[in-house]
């Protein structure tokens, strides 16, 4: 058999695992290679544990990141990992009790698109505000609307250390801003009534209690 194709048929059983990047690495191995990566990455590569509301570590506001290293490259895929599984559309790495301003972020169906951003900054285009039913892998089971500005610039570095600039419009720029929001320690809960963030919080709390409990 052809190796690239050895290597695409892993690829699509284990497209958790690797995002375009990796793949593209990957494809110039040899196929015994490539399996035995494949093994170390699976070894290598825990899903992380999500902190839930409202756990106060999640009202930590992340430092920046001194230097884009094997470290932070890392945690990146670690974080795309635990958000593919979850499963999320984005995850802040305050979510994973690590406190520094990185995000990963893929709202396609079949995982094609995953954007890395480090260090991002955030400026609204519009005064025009859009409404969207917000959910959060920190708030977990509970769906509530958040009013945001519909179209915003962020500057970023990515998963090289190379800056970028891009204008996201619909559900990317809520979800950047949802998770720019986690790095300054807060939540989408936080846009809410008392009355109703309260009420999650109660629901939370008697399921962590629960768990807790076993
Ligand atoms: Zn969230």
């Amino acid at each position: 058999m052809n190796p690239f194709i050895i290597e695409a048929s892993i690829l699509v059983r284990d497209d958790m695992l690797f995002g375009p990047v990796d793949f593209l690495a990957a494809c110039h191995l040899s196929s015994t290679h490539w399996i035995y990566s494949t093994n170390a990455v699976k070894t290598a590569m825990p899903i992380l544990t999500i902190l839930e509301f409202p756990d106060t570590r999640l009202r930590t506001i992340a430092k920046p990141v001194a230097a884009v290293d094997e470290r932070i490259r890392q945690l990146v895929d670690d974080m795309f990992e635990t958000m593919y599984a979850a499963p999320g559309i984005g995850l802040a790495a305050t979510q994973v009790n690590v406190h520094e301003r990185v995000i990963v972020i893929d709202v396609s169906d079949d995982k094609s698109e995953p954007l890395v951003f480090i260090n991002p900054e955030l400026e609204p285009l519009t005064d025009e505000l859009e409404e969207m039913q917000e959910g959060c892998l920190s708030v977990p089971g509970f769906y509530e609307n958040v009013v945001r500005p519909e179209r915003v610039r962020v500057k970023a570095l990515d998963r090289n250390g190379e800056p970028f600039d891009r204008v996201l419009e619909g559900l990317l720029a809520v979800c950047i801003q949802h998770e720019c929001d986690h790095l300054n320690g807060k939540l989408f809960v936080d846009y809410l009534s008392n009355l109703k963030r309260d009420r999650i919080r109660k629901k939370l709390e008697k399921i962590h209690r629960a768990q807790a409990n076993g």
